[in-house]
């Protein structure tokens, strides 16, 4: 079907973990606002088929995949810090698992497609607005390489979704090796489920961590690997995710669930993209020790499967494996190829100067490797500490090979602004070009795109002060 090779693998585990349910048939004539060839390529799918109406009908649940049973997966988590119960795929459905020419599984899961047992008193709805803004932020953040879930297609529903107000509603298929959570285990660890624990764990060690079949403790030092790579990933490029729950913390380490999200424009440390976080639980430089502490709740709900000295000499490696991979990471963004002493305090007065000049965060990066009266305008008039930094850095970097910087540090991120032109194109005027065009900026972030440099810019003034919250 399609050209996908289906297979029913979540649902070999025994029915405690999911409920069986068709999706509801969602919105009045759908249609296909939006597709994404790359991500049909990593399902196998060919590309064609995406355009084909009785596609729009399965990724609106008006038809299934062939003879894939539809599902919802029970999680529950840790919400900003206290234990929430039961949660679950409360709007989102798995519609099929594919297994792509390279031989990897992969979810096709739609979310906003109706309700589910775990809906609680939600709509099992999605809106337009935050459809949007995740299928660009999943390609944008993938695009810069790091680990996300991936975005198929946007349809629009034409049903009207009522949140603070009516809202234009969507339905996003969204793609993922694997979209179980840290929630998961905790799930079945809290009602005290051991042995489906050690299911959950062989069942997604034997799929995705063949390697190490047999090796819980390795299995879970491994995830605290992903998850630090993953931490020092967002750090790098300025990506504060907004509410990481650890229903919102995937065993793969991939970025998952986009709801407030924000990339940093001023540079800010304390940076909360939340409007409704008003203890800033998850403001930007949390996120790194915010992602020890998920790990922790994690490693709790596998203690009765990996001893327990083995759980924490794993959680122990966190912060060395997460200083390491930033610390490469921001090297690379300075060109540095060769290490040397000082090094160090070169990325750390950069980071500082940026934060006391409220210096564009991309932008201080990017232009680096531009003209040097750019780069220093971004620090205000005459910024003689700027300057003093730029000579040290050409001193620096003369006994360097340089790396190519314009390969390392992206001219486009998606900017909070540029998402909101986005959903405003494609809401008060059905104009997909917009939508189109920032579509491909993000998925190539690193090239010029001559005529659309605006898009690399920080926000307009009628632009400037977006809120965005949990509402989604
Ligand atoms: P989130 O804050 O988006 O990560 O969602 C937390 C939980 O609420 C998950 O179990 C979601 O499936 C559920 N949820 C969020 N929005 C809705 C909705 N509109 N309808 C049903 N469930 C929802
Ligand atoms: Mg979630």
């Amino acid at each position: 079907m399609f050209g996908l090779k289906l297979e029913n693998h979540y649902a070999r585990l025994p029915g405690e973990f999911y409920t069986l349910m068709p999706a509801e048939k969602v919105g009045v004539q759908p249609r296909l606002l939006h597709a994404n060839p790359k991500a049909a390529a990593l399902i196998g799918m060919d590309a064609g088929a995406l355009s084909d109406p009785a596609f729009t009908q399965v990724l609106s649940g008006h038809a299934q995949l062939g003879a894939f049973k539809p599902l919802a997966m029970v999680y529950s988590g840790h919400q900003f810090g206290v234990w929430a119960g039961q949660l679950g795929d409360g709007r989102a459905l798995l519609i099929g698992q594919a297994r792509n020419p390279a031989g990897e599984l992969w979810d096709i899961q739609l979310k906003g497609a109706g309700q589910t047992p775990y809906s609680r008193f939600a709509d099992g709805r999605a809106v337009m607005r935050s459809t949007i803004r995740e299928y660009l932020c999943s390609e944008a953040l993938a695009a810069l390489g790091i680990p996300s879930t991936r975005a198929l297609a946007i349809i629009a529903t034409n049903e009207q979704v009522h949140r603070e107000t009516a809202e234009p509603g969507a339905v996003l298929t969204r793609l993922a090796r694997s979209h179980v959570r840290f929630g998961h285990f905790e799930h079945f660890f809290h009602k005290g489920q051991h042995d489906q624990v050690r299911q959950l764990a062989d069942h997604v060690i034997a799929e995705y961590f063949p390697e190490l079949a047999g090796d819980h403790a390795a299995w879970f030092g491994e995830v605290v690997k992903r998850t630090a790579e993953l931490m020092a990933g967002w750090q790098s490029v300025g990506f504060a995710h907004g509410v990481m729950n650890t229903d919102n913390m995937s065993i793969l380490g991939l970025t998952l669930d986009y709801g407030p999200f924000g990339f940093m424009e001023a540079y800010d440390p304390g940076f909360v993209c939340n409007h409704t976080d008003e203890q800033g639980r998850y403001a930007f430089d949390m996120q790194p020790a915010i992602a020890h502490w998920n790990l922790r709740a994690l490693a709790f709900a596998l203690s009765s499967l990996i001893e327990k000295d083995a759980l924490i000499s794993a959680l122990d490696t966190y912060e060395g494996l997460y200083r390491t991979r930033y610390r490469t990471l921001m090297r690379a963004k300075l060109g540095l190829a060769r290490k040397e002493p000082g090094d160090d305090q070169l990325i750390g007065d950069l980071l500082n100067l940026m934060v006391k000049a409220r210096a564009d965060y991309t932008l201080s990066f990017r232009n680096l490797s531009g003209e040097d009266t750019d780069w220093l305008a971004l620090f205000g008039p005459a910024n003689v500490d700027a300057e003093v930094w730029l000579s040290r850095y050409r001193v620096r970097t003369e006994r360097d090979h340089v790396l190519d910087l314009d390969e390392v540090n992206p001219k486009y991120v998606l900017r909070n602004w540029v998402a909101e032109t986005a959903i405003r194109a494609v809401e008060d005027r059905g104009d997909i070009a917009t939508l189109d065009r920032i579509f491909k900026l993000v998925q190539s972030p690193f090239e010029k795109h001559d005529g659309d440099e605006a898009f690399a810019a920080p926000p307009p003034p009628e632009l400037c002060n977006l809120e965005v919250s949990c509402s989604s």
